[in-house]
Order: C-alpha cells, then sequence, then structure tokens
C-alpha cells in the first residue's frame, strides 16, 4: 500500500503554491542522470498538464541514452544557452528543486537563483538539504526523487493526471537510481509504485533496453580496456579503482555518457565493498565516482578527499589537479578507512 509519507501540511502548502503559479521552472542537478531527468520531465509534465508554463533547466546537458525520454527536446541546457535560460529563470514565478539538496549543485544556474527572490520547492532524496528552500520535501529514505514525485502527485489527490509519458519517467528514474532495483530499493512501497505506473501503460522492458541497451560500439570497446588495462584491485582494502585519462577517454573516441556505470563494476567482484572511478574531465580536473555497499560510507569519503558529497553508497567530487594526485588521494583514503572497509 502507498503511504502518506510526505508531511500533508507540505502538500497544502505546495498546493497554494501551486494555485498562485503560472511560470513554473524545474531545476535539476549537474550532469544530469535518470532520476534527475527522469523526476524533472515527469513534473514539469504534470505542470503542463495543469495549464501551467513548465520548463526544464539543466546546468550542463544529459547523457544520449536519455534524449528518448518524452519532452527533453524542451529541456533547456544552461551552459549551451545561456541567454535564454537566465531568461527563463528571471520570468519564473516558482522553481522546484529536483534531486539535489544544495545550490551549489546546480552550479552557474545556482548563482542566478540564489539572487533570485522566487519560492523554491525542494523534492529531493540526499541527505541534509540545505536550509534555503521554501518548501522542503527532503526523504533520504526514498529510492529515488522520482518515487517521491511520485508520492507528492498522488498525496496532492493527482494521481489521475499520471499519464503513460510521465508514468515512463517516473519509472526510469526509479530504475536508474536503484541499478535496475539491485541497491536501495528493499522497501516494498517501491513496488506498489512500479504497480501504479505500470497500470498506466508503460512497457518497463522497453524502458530498460532504451537506457541500458543504447550503447555506442566505442563504449564497449572502452569498457574492455578499462577491465584489462586500468582496472586496480586492492584485496587488502576490499577496494577498487579505475583511472582514466583525457587522452584515453580521446583515443577511444569515447563520447559523453560512456563511462556511466562502469564505477559499479569493481563491486562485482567478490568481497570489494568499495570502488572508486576516476576521469580526467580536462587536463586539470578530476571527476571523481564512488560506490560501496552496506555500511561504508563512501559519501564520508568523497566529502573529506574530494570536495564532493552524496548517498552513503553513492557519492561523488573532483580534484582540481593531476591524475597521479588524484590517485594518491583515493590511496590516502583507503589507508584512512582501512579499519572499516576490513571489519
Ligand atoms: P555519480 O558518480 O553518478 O556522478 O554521482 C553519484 C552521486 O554522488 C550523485 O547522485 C550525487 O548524489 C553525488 N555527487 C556526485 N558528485 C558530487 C559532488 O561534486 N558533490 C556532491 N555533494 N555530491 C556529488
Ligand atoms: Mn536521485
Amino acid at each position: 500500500m502507498l503511504v502518506r509519507s510526505v508531511d500533508d501540511r507540505k502538500i497544502e502548502n505546495l498546493k497554494q503554491l501551486l494555485a498562485e503559479c503560472t511560470d513554473c521552472v524545474v531545476l535539476t542537478h549537474s550532469r544530469p542522470d535518470g532520476d534527475a531527468m527522469g523526476s524533472s520531465l515527469a513534473l514539469s509534465l504534470f505542470l503542463k498538464a495543469c495549464g501551467k508554463k513548465a520548463t526544464v533547466v539543466v546546468p550542463n546537458d544529459y547523457p544520449p541514452f536519455l534524449a528518448w525520454m518524452p519532452s527533453i527536446a524542451d529541456v533547456l541546457v544552461y551552459d549551451k544557452n545561456v541567454a535564454a535560460a537566465e531568461e527563463v529563470l528571471k520570468n519564473a514565478d516558482l522553481f522546484f528543486c529536483l534531486d539535489f539538496n544544495s545550490l551549489s549543485r546546480i552550479d552557474e544556474v545556482g548563482k542566478v537563483v540564489a539572487e533570485l527572490p522566487t519560492k523554491r520547492v525542494l523534492i529531493d532524496h540526499h541527505l541534509a538539504p540545505d536550509n534555503v528552500f521554501d518548501i522542503s520535501i527532503s526523504h533520504p529514505e526514498a529510492c529515488s526523487t522520482a518515487e517521491l514525485v511520485f508520492k507528492v502527485l498522488w498525496q496532492m489527490g493527482e494521481a489521475d493526471r499520471i499519464d503513460a509519458s510521465i508514468a515512463e519517467c517516473i519509472y526510469t528514474g526509479i530504475m536508474t537510481d536503484t541499478g535496475n532495483f539491485a541497491y536501495a530499493s528493499g522497501r516494498k512501497e517501491v513496488y506498489h509504485i512500479v504497480a501504479e505506473l505500470i497500470s498506466k501503460g508503460i512497457d518497463k522492458d522497453l524502458i530498460y533496453r532504451r537506457v541500458f541497451y543504447n550503447y555506442s560500439f566505442s563504449r564497449m570497446r572502452l569498457l574492455g580496456f578499462m577491465m584489462y588495462e586500468k582496472l586496480r584491485y586492492f584485496p587488502e582494502y576490499n577496494a577498487a579503482l579505475i583511472t582514466l585519462t583525457y587522452d584515453e577517454f580521446m583515443r577511444f573516441h569515447a563520447a559523453k555518457g560512456d563511462t556511466e556505470g562502469i564505477v559499479n563494476m569493481p563491486l562485482q567482484i567478490k568481497g570489494v565493498r568499495f570502488s572508486c572511478f576516476l576521469r580526467e574531465e580536462m587536463p586539470g580536473k578530476v571527476n571523481v565516482s564512488l560506490r560501496s555497499v552496506d555500511d561504508f560510507p563512501c559519501n564520508k569519503v568523497a566529502e573529506k578527499f574530494f570536495s564532493g558529497g552524496g548517498h552513503k553508497n553513492a557519492s561523488g567530487g573532483e580534484v582540481r589537479g593531476t591524475m597521479d594526485e588524484a590517485v594518491q588521494l583515493f590511496e590516502k583514503a583507503l589507508a584512512d578507512y582501512s579499519r572499516e572497509l576490513t571489519e
């Protein structure tokens, strides 16, 4: 059964804000993933169905394997079209902030938003949101922000407005943030929601193929290269590391999105509880992705060593420096967390 776990006073406040607004902007985090796009597109489609203007603004582009998503062509990518995005932000009378907990997670968009008096509604499942939202619907126990969007619509009494397109977007968010129900998805309510989505007419197997069976040949070759040449196993720490330099990325004609999900793979090695993927995005900047299983808090490692954060089992950050420096930081983190990794 579905549970009314979102505070009903917040739902009432949200209904009030919705009644008063005409021009909404839905914001989601930098380097948006399936949940960021799924939750944002679902909410924007709902708002449009209610007769509002609604635009999704993302700080930078979404990965190509999400290009099939309903209405994604209408998304405004800030770093590709700064003037148009700023115009839309300035004209909005309500902001929805989805799948992030701090304005710093939306890069330059956050600076624009911080200067505007427009009310902000947070719907998110990351820990400890900043205190900069007028309504804060923050549920770290939720598997995804998409799940929360479903809950909010349902609690508002608007479940009937969820059509097949909205349901596809919500399902995509739930499916991607749980690794197709491999983690963070042990609550039975998740499956009641999935059942509701299926009753709206989605083809869940098709969505799976669109997202996960949609890679390029170059990605497969890159994957082989990384697993064979670039994967390091640290059995004494139950950990693994994959690195990819900018030159290697270019050599394999890899595209944005081609490295998606690779950080999870070393967790398939028996005993590995902590996995790190270091990708040199450009010379001098290394992007950090961390994953863990059970109780090992990789977000603490992200905070302490990589100026980042995230969830207990999925987090990230960056290193302003060389790949060697990033690797050294990772090795230092292993030594620092040796007890937690081996107990
Ligand atoms: P990914 O490895 O997929 O890029 O990121 C996994 C998760 O880590 C994201 O969903 C997000 O919660 C968190 N994350 C990634 N990068 C950062 C960052 O730079 N700062 C913070 N606070 N969280 C991050
Ligand atoms: Mn999410």
